[in-house]
C-alpha cells in the first residue's frame, strides 16, 4: 500500500470517529480510551526486556538464545476487551480503530529509545488485495505521526505468500518464513518493526535477522498486543 492510500484512510478515519468519547465505555473523554478505562485494561506485570515473555527481567529462552531483535514494546498482554476491536480492526475494516488500540502502545513507549524508522510488517501483495489493506501499515502511520517518526514501507517485502501461521509448530513457522521476505533499500541503524499481535515472534525474528545482517544495529518490536 502506497503512503498515499495510507494517508487517505487515516482522513477516512478521523471522519468516522466518535469524537470526544471513550471507544469502550463511550463515556466522554478526551482520549480514545478514558482514564477509567486505561487503567482497568490488563496489566503486564513483570517481563523479558528483550521478548517481552511473562516472568523475569530475562527468560530462560533469551539467556540460552537471544532473538535477533533486541526489544519487544506492547501496549497489553492479549486478551480482553482490546482483542475485540483488533478483531474489529482486522477483519471487518474499522480502520479508525487505529487510535484507541495505539493507546496503551503509545503509553508503553514513553522514554523508550526513539528509531531512525518504523516499518510495518509486510504483507504478501494477494493478502492485502483480500483484506483492502495492511493493519500493520495503518498502525505504523498512526504511531508515526504521533511520534513524528518516519515511517517505511518499502524497506522489507514479502515476496511469496505464505500459510497462515496460526496452528503451526515452531519448526513448520520458521520453514514456511524462510525466504518469505526480501529486503528492498539501504537499512538505518535502528528500526522499530510495527505490527498488530505478537504471537511466537518467529516473523518478528525473521526480519530482524535479515536487517541485522544487512548491518541494522537494533532491531525493536512495536505491536499493540503481545499473547
Ligand atoms: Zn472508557
Ligand atoms: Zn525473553
Amino acid at each position: 500500500m502506497t503512503s498515499n492510500i495510507a494517508r487517505i484512510l487515516a482522513r477516512l478515519a478521523a471522519l468516522a470517529k466518535p469524537t470526544g468519547r471513550c471507544w469502550l465505555c463511550l463515556e466522554a473523554s478526551h482520549s480514545p480510551l478514558c482514564a477509567t478505562c486505561q487503567g482497568d485494561l490488563p496489566a503486564k506485570g513483570s517481563r523479558c526486556r528483550q521478548c517481552g515473555e511473562a516472568g523475569p527481567a530475562q527468560c530462560r529462552a533469551c539467556a540460552q538464545k537471544a532473538p535477533p531483535f533486541d526489544e519487544v514494546h506492547f501496549g497489553v498482554p492479549y486478551g480482553p476487551p482490546l482483542d475485540a476491536l483488533i478483531h474489529r480492526f482486522k477483519y471487518q475494516r474499522h480502520w479508525w480503530l487505529d487510535a484507541p488500540l495505539c493507546q496503551p502502545l503509545l503509553a508503553a513507549l514513553a522514554g523508550v529509545d526513539r528509531p531512525d524508522c518504523l516499518v510495518p510488517v509486510p504483507l504478501h501483495w494477494s493478502r492485502r488485495l483480500w483484506r483492502g489493506f495492511n493493519q500493520a501499515h495503518l498502525l505504523a502511520h498512526h504511531l508515526g505521526q504521533a511520534l513524528d517518526l518516519e515511517v517505511n514501507p518499502r524497506l522489507l517485502r514479502r515476496q511469496r505468500a505464505t500459510r497462515q501461521q496460526q496452528g503451526l509448530g515452531r519448526q513448520a513457522r520458521q520453514r514456511n518464513l524462510s525466504r518469505a521476505f526480501k529486503l528492498c533499500g539501504p537499512v538505518p541503524a535502528h528500526v522499530a518493526l510495527v505490527d498488530d499481535v505478537m504471537t511466537t515472534g518467529t516473523t518478528a525474528a525473521t526480519l530482524a535477522r535479515l536487517l541485522k545482517q544487512a548491518g541494522c544495529q537494533k532491531v525493536q518490536l512495536w505491536c499493540l498486543a503481545r499473547a
